[in-house]
């Protein structure tokens, strides 16, 4: 299975945004960060063109409180064509702030989600800061527990860097 492809982001999987509002909700009161992929529609049994969100990608070292998360950028691999991001704000303001800005620049959609975390609790941003649609489908994921890519090699190894 590739895990990137180009073309236009049409939504993001049911599972996938459920999983992110209970990550953030369990990271509460420190924001949640996390990198976005995506599959293709048609492998995904849509009769759409375009790339659907099936994954959140936690970054092994990501630093976070109440009012950022910074990503380790040596630990995001090479090979990783995230189409996006996804962060929490525990002040529960659905808005990027200027250092979310800042960072929107790569990625095609940028997810902010906020307290107190329920369905309806997210907007999605593109690298602009303008809000923008994105659908939210029901798509069988094959695997929808794949979420952490890392082993806890990686996870040791980098902890043994510091
Ligand atoms: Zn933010």
């Amino acid at each position: 299975m590739r895990l990137f492809r180009s073309g236009e982001i049409i939504g993001i999987a049911a599972d996938t945004l459920d999983f992110a509002l209970e990550a953030s909700e369990e990271t509460h009161p420190d924001e949640y960060m996390g990198l976005l992929r995506g599959e293709d529609a048609r492998d995904l049994g849509l009769d759409r063109d375009g790339t659907v969100v099936t994954d959140v990608l936690i970054i092994p070292g990501t630093e976070s409180n109440p009012v950022s998360a910074t990503v380790n950028s040596s630990m995001i691999p090479n090979d990783m064509r995230a189409v996006g991001s996804i962060h929490s704000h525990p002040n529960g303001v659905l808005k990027p702030s200027d250092a979310d800005l800042a960072t929107f620049g790569s990625g095609d959609v940028h997810i902010i989600v906020g307290f107190p975390y329920r369905t309806s609790d997210w907007r999605a941003f593109d690298r602009e800061g303008n809000e923008r649609k994105l659908d939210v489908l029901n798509v069988d994921l094959a695997d929808p527990e794949s979420f952490f890519d890392f082993t806890q090699e990686d996870i040791d190894s980098e902890l043994s860097d510091k």
